[in-house]
């Protein structure tokens, strides 16, 4: 992978949409199908990793986390990528994890969290901090997705700090889902939500006021809606954007209707020009080919000015569901490394 360093390769990262099962490398999902007596290669993995469209990438995220069966193999997984984000001088990750599929595969969600958790937590503090969001996946429906929130909901003393929907967005539509979503915040869980990634911009502002979103995940549908993205600049509202993922799963194609759709084409620089807060994630880093370091080099190449590309891994921390006061001390120390960096 050869790209440009950026101003942000030094300082300290947060990283808020990133999934635990994306990061499985070619090399440990060669691992984990040893360990099940099942024989890959790296090569065979690249080909599966090799998608135009959303349901390509569905399909492979489904084959990969075929081989995620037992705690020990959530451990190595948590392992692996804990490694990868201290490389990269990530500091905070929030990390989700999708219980939806570890429910429909009718494993012990409390064990695997729990050897999750372990492993996160035997990084020092200082040098990795985590907290997990639990993801329903849409396409299972609203029944499986209350299951996800009161798991999130029973492990949030454990380190389950937000309830998320991703998957298939056009499956069924918000309102469907509105019960778990109610119940996760009655229950003091942050709200996250896929949308208007291959969706339209209806279905992020459905994410917002129907499911009470606080931040969107994606939501490039938004470049389609002026309106929309007027409203969301005034509220505040946060996009997590992800340029390698989008790129990968064919939703810019999509979005922008052109099938030969590019970087170029994506509309990060656009969102900050008009005063979006937007946040830089990889989405599945593994699965796209990525690391966050590559997503900072490549939205530097979308000509943002320094003060913006600052500005994208400030807004990390910022939108971060940390305590109030430890979000401070996070955004002082970026603070004060950006300007002994300029
Ligand atoms: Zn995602």
């Amino acid at each position: 992978m050869t790209r440009t360093p950026t101003i942000v390769d030094s300082l300290p990262k947060a990283e808020t949409h990133l999934h635990l099962e994306g990061s499985i490398r070619p090399e440990t999902a060669v691992e984990l199908a040893a360990r099940h007596e099942v024989e890959i290669t790296p090569e065979a993995v690249a080909g599966r990793y090799a998608y135009s469209n959303f349901a390509g990438f569905n399909e492979a995220f489904k084959w990969v986390t075929s081989f995620l069966r037992d705690p020990d193999d959530y451990r190595l997984v948590m392992q692996r990528l804990a490694d990868e984000l201290i490389r990269q001088n990530v500091v905070y990750a929030e990390i989700t994890i999708s219980v939806g599929v570890m429910l429909r595969r009718m494993q012990n969600v409390e064990a695997n969290f729990q050897a999750i958790v372990e492993t996160a937590t035997s990084v020092p503090f200082r040098r990795l901090r985590t907290a997990f969001i639990f993801d329903a996946a849409r396409q299972f429906g609203a029944d499986a997705a209350m299951e996800v929130a009161r798991w999130a909901a029973k492990l949030q003393k454990s380190g389950v700090i937000a309830f998320g929907m991703g998957g298939d967005e056009l499956a069924f539509p918000a309102a469907n889902f509105r019960p778990a979503f109610d119940y996760a915040r009655s229950e003091g869980l942050r709200i996250v939500c896929h949308a208007g990634e291959i969706g339209g911009p209806e279905a992020v502002r459905d994410a917002i006021e129907i499911l009470g979103a606080e931040r969107i995940g994606h939501g490039i549908a938004v470049m389609r809606d002026s309106a929309l993205a007027e409203s969301f600049a005034n509220r505040k509202v946060v996009l997590e954007n992800c340029l390698t993922s989008n790129l990968c799963t064919g939703a810019l194609a999509r979005q922008t209707g052109k099938t030969d759709a590019t970087l170029a084409d994506h509309p990060l620089r656009k969102f900050l020009d008009r005063g979006l807060v937007v946040t830089l994630s990889t989405d599945d880093p593994a699965m796209f080919g990525t690391d966050l370091l590559t997503e900072y080099s490549k939205a530097a190449s979308l000509g943002l000015s320094k003060d913006q590309l600052l500005g994208l891994a400030e807004h990390s921390f910022s939108a971060a569901f940390l305590p109030p006061l430890d979000k401070r001390k996070y955004l002082d120390d970026f603070r004060a490394a950006s300007k002994s960096a300029h």
